[in-house]
């Protein structure tokens, strides 16, 4: 039976707490070093089901900028963040688009929605 150790920063607040994580295959063993509660909660998705924000850009038609910043509305499964920016990458829409926006709905049937981060109005002809 061989233990595993895993080093986190926790990223809930400046304090940046280091989380000594003990795993026995995918079990957590013990979790240490955090200063409050929430940090014990990061550090056990951080280890079974690890969560990114999702930050590029799509093609936008007709616009003042050829690429529209877009954002998850929520953090996504690390897992997924790949696919997610490749289907995003064969996405193109029309201008005009207002912050918040949706651009893709449940993006991989996750649940999340990707919206626009910016206004992006028509180009005046
Ligand atoms: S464990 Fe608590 S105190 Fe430490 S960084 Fe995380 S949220 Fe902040």
């Amino acid at each position: 039976m061989s233990t595993e150790e895993k080093y986190l920063n926790c990223i809930n607040c400046p304090m940046g707490c280091k989380i000594h994580v003990t795993l026995n295959a995918d079990t957590i063993i013990t979790i240490s070093g955090n200063t409050c509660p929430r940090g014990e909660v990061y550090a056990r998705q951080e280890i079974i089901n690890p969560q990114r924000m999702l930050t590029t850009t799509v093609r936008i038609q007709g616009g003042m900028l050829q690429l529209l910043p877009v954002v998850s509305q929520s953090t996504l499964p690390k897992r997924l963040i790949f696919d997610c920016v490749k289907v995003l990458q064969g996405v193109q829409i029309k201008a005009p688009v207002k912050m918040g926006d949706v651009i893709v709905h449940n993006i991989l049937n996750s649940g999340v929605d990707i919206i626009a981060s910016r206004d992006v109005k028509e180009k005046s002809t």
